[in-house]
């Protein structure tokens, strides 16, 4: 057993190296800085004990899809970390994790934006949200499309509780990852266009994309924000839930 949790720290020490030599590389590319782009450690189905291996390599923003999932292990770590969540969120659910998340990654419908604001103002907070935006237009993918966007930016003004800084998109598994491009392209281009103007409740920061398969060229697209499971942790074991 020891040896295999040394095995596993070892494993997210290196990966974590490489990961980092490679983001220097594709922020070269687009004049940034390592420091300029947050990592989101993804550590859905992922458990506490390798969780603590990662705080330890000071990453201290996790990022889970599930609601239930996040929770529970929010009771371990409690605000030791900054809480992401990046999966679909259900409005009966925005209920548990206003307040006790850094920012929601996934909100992809007004419904959700309502609801969260109507939480964050009966605890007499501001949650910082993100507009998931499903560029690529695929059917499996939440998120607003596009042509969309403004109106939700819109709709924002009349929500004080909240505050949208940016904008998140998941890009298509593509075989060849250049692929993506046009897509990480396409979300910069919003995001730059939103920028410009000047939005109540809206202060655009942050640009969420890049996984595992596709974070160096979103980097060079312009992302700030990427979110990373398999890259740290390695594939999933066979028991994976879901
Ligand atoms: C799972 C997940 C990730 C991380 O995926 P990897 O390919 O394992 O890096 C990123 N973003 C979202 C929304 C996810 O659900």
């Amino acid at each position: 057993m020891i040896n295999d949790l040394n095995e596993d720290k070892r494993q997210i020490n290196s990966n974590l190296k490489s990961i980092r030599s490679q983001i220097v590389n594709a922020t070269k590319k687009s004049g940034r800085l390592l420091q300029d782009i947050s990592i989101i450690g993804v550590t859905k189905t992922i458990d506490v004990d390798k969780m603590e291996m990662l705080y330890d390599e000071g990453i201290i923003s996790f990022g889970e899809n599930k609601v239930q999932e996040l929770m529970d292990k929010y009771d371990r770590f409690q605000d030791r970390i900054k809480w992401h969540l990046i999966g679909h969120l259900q409005t009966n659910k925005v209920k548990y994790i206003v307040g006790k998340v850094e920012l929601i990654h996934s909100v992809d419908s007004i419904d959700v934006l309502g609801e969260i604001d109507k939480r964050a103002r009966k605890l007499g907070i501001i949650q910082n949200v993100l507009i998931q935006v499903n560029v690529s237009g695929e059917e499996t993918k939440y998120g607003f499309s596009p042509d969309e966007v403004a109106h939700v930016i819109k709709v924002a003004k009349d929500y004080k509780s909240i505050k949208v800084k940016g904008l998140m998109t998941m890009a298509p598994n593509y075989e060849n990852v250049e692929n993506t491009r046009p897509v990480f392209r396409g979300l910069k281009d919003l995001y730059d266009n939103i920028s410009k103007g000047n939005h109540e409740n809206v202060k655009m920061e942050v640009l969420s994309m890049g996984m595992t398969h596709d974070y160096e060229v979103a980097i060079e697209e312009g992302s700030n924000m990427i979110r990373l499971g398999t890259a740290i942790f390695g594939k999933k074991n066979v028991d994976i839930r879901e």
